[in-house]
């Protein structure tokens, strides 16, 4: 039985319970924030940390103890021997139990906060590959820069997708692509790329922040505007990123192939920027100790 993380302790997965009157159960209301392990470092913590702060100041939830994070996502890997190889850990902070009610509680309760580690490897395959997404209108509310637990909009445009065969959901909003279900989207057009800007329409994704200063750093040229549906045609390129796939080639938009339907020039050369800069971060922190 593996370790979790739950309000302050370590403790195995079968003793981990949270009250029906928790507020993250009836109500959605709460934060998360996942960090991927790269056997031996977390890719930029900081950034995450950065996400996560700003997830809770604009939701007002309060968690005293957001500093301890990086040692608890570490204590997890170890406890459940992760150490090497690859895994995700996953962080969730609500806004405590309490009598339902829709104001928060008062007088204040503590967070429920809880983290758990699984070993979740690269999926190569698919870099190399590419995938398929399905166009789909975007049903999410006008705050899809925090990040919420309440996913059931990303769920069910995501279950429909899967089902139709797709790997992933391509949102459109007002005309215009802003991210997928649980990844943002890049486009090559004439060796620049697009991606939505990071307004209340998407999630500013920590892969994303780092593929803008990885282009910036490497003279490819980088426009944060929003491509609009009807010029998807007219893309050379399309590429996913998130921290569970870095950066994954998308061939197909709906029925529309992107570019000759393999993965594209300057979307390979993102994914060795990507995973050269992964490595690097790694031999830093190994080096500094
Ligand atoms: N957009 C959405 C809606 C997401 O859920 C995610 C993944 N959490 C992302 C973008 C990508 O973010 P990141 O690169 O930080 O994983």
């Amino acid at each position: 039985m593996d370790t979790v993380y739950l309000n302050g302790k370590f403790v195995s997965r079968d003793n981990a319970w949270i009250s029906p009157d928790d507020r993250g159960f009836l109500f959605g209301d709460s934060v998360y924030e996942v960090v991927r392990w790269y056997g031996g470092f977390f890719f930029d913590m900081k950034g995450h940390m950065a996400r996560l702060r700003r997830s809770l100041s604009e939701t007002r939830i309060i968690w005293n103890e957001i500093e301890s994070f990086p040692e608890v996502a570490h204590e997890l890997i170890t406890r459940n021997s992760l150490d090497d190889g690859c895994s995700l850990v996953y962080l969730q902070v609500t806004r405590g139990s309490a009598p339902r009610t829709h104001a928060f509680p008062e007088p204040q309760v503590p967070p429920t906060v809880y983290a758990s580690a699984r070993r979740q490897s690269l999926d190569t395959l698919v870099w190399e590959r590419g995938i398929s997404i399905e166009p789909v209108t975007d049903p999410r509310w006008n705050r899809c820069d925090i990040k919420s637990t309440a996913l059931l909009p990303n769920i069910l445009a995501y279950q429909e997708a899967h089902d139709h065969g797709f790997a992933e959901v391509c949102f459109i909003r007002d005309g215009f692509v802003t991210e997928g279900a649980h990844s943002n989207i890049f486009f090559v057009r004439n060796e620049t790329l697009y991606t939505h800007p990071a307004t209340n329409r998407i999630l500013s994704g920590i892969t994303r922040n780092n593929i803008i200063s990885l282009a910036a750093d490497n003279g490819v040229a980088l426009v944060e505007e929003a491509v609009s549906a009807d010029m998807i045609s007219y893309m050379h390129e399309a590429f996913l990123t998130n921290t569970s796939g870095e950066v994954v080639p998308v061939i197909k938009i709906g029925d529309l192939v992107i570019g000759d339907g393999a993965p594209g020039e300057i979307t390979k050369k993102m994914q060795r920027l990507f995973r050269e800069k992964v490595e690097a971060w790694g031999e830093e922190l190994l080096a500094r100790g």
